[in-house]
């Protein structure tokens, strides 16, 4: 059988053990495994890294722990407005919705846009006509309220902060990181693919919009190159068009992955001031999870290789 391998993050950010309860890592660590698992199984049995990609993105929306679907931040009015986005690197065809409510996966959502219409980007009330239209699955708004999140809100709040689920000195709690879901994977048939779903910042306004709905700043893929989903402060990630840069340095200057990944993370980002980080796979089956953040919660897996998972630097 051809190799395979899959990828997934749940965030990155400052991730202390010091402020992690066993408890919760034991949480943190199993949603991780059965996101890669469920990727995993499609990969397994012969299914396309599209498919792959999405599932293991549902299996995080679904879980209250990570930024994205039911566990989605809040906005200043009290929403949860999501974004999310897949790429087939087989023909670099892509879907992208921003601002969305009420919807249960994002991902799928993002992934209807790019089969059943002419468009890449849909955003606001109009993706939510268009998720009328193909039967998405919407949800109330209580499926969306997590109380965890909802606190963290109101301590946003009380400094009129936004906050990327995650900035230092501000939540006591512990859940100081960037939340978003992602993963990349490559299937038997060589093909690989990228997916990315967020709630976005605690407390943001104005219908703000980071990387991760952005082909390019927060997910890219290309067969000839790699499939990268990111993670970290969107604004910067946007400005440094960072999964497109990985693939770039890879097909115009022949780096490898790991040194693309390397030159975007942990040189160009950080001068930036871009905390945060990615995961890719190349059309090889090379993965790399490059963070420049204190921690990232990752995991991966090949046909050739144990499960790995991982949260602290
Ligand atoms: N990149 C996401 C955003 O800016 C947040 C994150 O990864 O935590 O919306």
């Amino acid at each position: 059988m051809n190799k395979y391998a899959i990828a997934i993050h749940g965030g990155a950010g400052t991730i202390l053990k010091s402020t992690m309860t066993p408890e919760k890592e034991t949480a943190y660590t199993s949603g991780l495994r059965n996101a890669i698992e469920a990727g995993e199984a499609i990969l397994k049995a012969g299914g396309n890294a599209l498919e792959a990609v999405e599932a293991a993105v549902k299996s995080m929306e679904d879980n209250p722990l990570f930024n994205a679907g039911k566990g989605a931040v809040f906005t200043n009015t009290g929403k949860n407005e999501m974004d999310a986005s897949i790429m087939n690197g087989k023909d670099l065809t892509a879907g992208a919705v921003a601002g969305i409510t009420n919807i249960k996966n994002p991902v799928s959502l993002a992934k209807e846009v790019m089969e059943k219409s002419e468009h890449v980007f849909l955003a606001g009330q109009g993706a939510l006509d268009f998720a009328k239209k193909v039967n998405a699955k919407f949800e109330s708004d209580d499926y969306f309220f997590v109380q965890m999140r909802h606190d963290q809100l109101l301590e946003a709040k009380k400094t009129d902060g936004v906050f990327l689920d995650h900035t230092e000195d501000k939540f006591e709690n512990g859940e100081k990181k960037f939340g978003t879901v992602g993963a990349v994977a490559l299937d038997i048939h060589g093909n690989i693919a990228a997916a990315t779903s967020t709630g976005g910042m605690t407390n943001k306004k104005f219908g703000r919009i980071g990387d991760s709905p952005i082909i390019g700043a927060g997910t890219y893929a290309n067969n000839k190159t790699c499939a990268v989903s990111c993670t970290g402060h969107g604004e910067l990630f946007i400005r440094s068009v960072v999964a497109y840069d990985v693939s770039c340095l890879m097909e115009y200057k022949g780096l490898s992955l790991k040194e693309a990944c390397d030159l975007v993370v942990n040189d160009k980002l950080v001068k930036i001031g871009g905390e945060g980080g990615l995961i890719a796979v190349d059309s090889q089956g090379n993965i790399e999870l490059p963070f420049n953040s204190e921690g990232m919660y990752r995991a991966k897996k090949t046909s050739e290789s144990e499960l790995y998972i991982g949260i602290y630097k």
